[in-house]
């Protein structure tokens, strides 16, 4: 309904450029000389993060992940088009926008994708209640439809954290620990399926083990130190989980630290 009225009220303009779109394109907020001016990330990378090759040694920024967590890839750098893309979604309100995002995440092609879950980073309850909605399951809605996979939300943030983007990779890293925790399900309905409990239910129920053993999929925003989603996947590595990946929209440049 939201989506309807500001598809109404906005003109039918890029967001980014402020060239008006085609009528072809009224549902979508980027063109796509904006949408192909984005960079995609291309190897040489590492293997299991995606992130450029480093020079000497083996790669840094996947070194302490856990186990289960077994790839992570970005759709493209997170440079000025991109970024701006990005404000939009988390920002400006504008979650539609996530069509577009998801549309350049779903070139990306995660090990088991055809029988995964999709499982969106969750927001802190004060900063969802401030947003409105969670951009990362918007993505991952979006994405869903794209790949014709479910969203399941299995985590819930078990603490508000700080937000990432002024903390140092080491301050991040502490930041995150223990902040997601697999959401709590009911038991077996008559219809032999599960649903969802509120998220701040903490009973004893658990998803059975046997849920987790499928593909995961973790969809978030930004890839900037990898250190949200290693915690995500710790969080379900703790659930049972076989594999866990990852794909976000955007990559933070390589920063000097790494
Ligand atoms: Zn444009
Ligand atoms: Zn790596």
């Amino acid at each position: 309904m939201r989506e309807a009225v500001e598809q109404l009220l906005l003109p039918a303009e890029c967001l980014l450029c402020r060239t008006l779109l085609p009528f072809r394109d009224a549902a979508r907020l980027v063109c796509d000389v904006c949408r192909y001016r984005w960079r995609p990330v291309r190897p040489p990378w590492c293997p299991r993060c995606g992130q450029p090759e480093p020079l000497f040694g083996r790669c840094r920024v996947c070194a302490d992940w856990p186990a289960t967590f077994i790839l992570a890839r970005s759709a493209v750098w997170l440079d000025a088009g991109a970024r701006a893309a990005v404000h939009a979604l988390k920002y400006g309100g504008l979650p539609r926008i996530a069509h577009d995002l998801a549309a350049a995440i779903a070139a990306l092609d995660p090990p088991g994708r055809a029988g995964a879950w999709l499982v969106p980073i969750p927001l802190g309850p004060r900063r969802l209640r401030h947003r409105g909605y969670n951009q990362s399951e918007r993505l991952a809605r979006a994405l869903g439809r794209r790949w014709h996979r479910p969203v399941v939300e299995l985590l819930v943030r078990s603490r508000d954290t700080a937000a990432q983007t002024t903390l140092t990779p080491e301050a991040r890293l502490a930041n995150v620990a223990g902040a997601f925790e697999t959401r709590n399900f009911e038991t077996r309905n008559a219809e032999g399926g599960t649903r969802n409990r509120r998220p701040d239910d903490r009973s004893a129920f658990r998803l059975p083990t046997s849920a987790f053993q499928r593909p995961l999929v973790l969809v978030d925003d930004v890839f900037t130190t990898g250190s949200t989603l290693a915690e995500a996947a710790r969080a379900l590595e703790r659930a049972g989980a076989g594999t866990v990946s990852a794909v976000t929209f955007g990559r933070a440049v390589v920063p000097d630290f790494i």
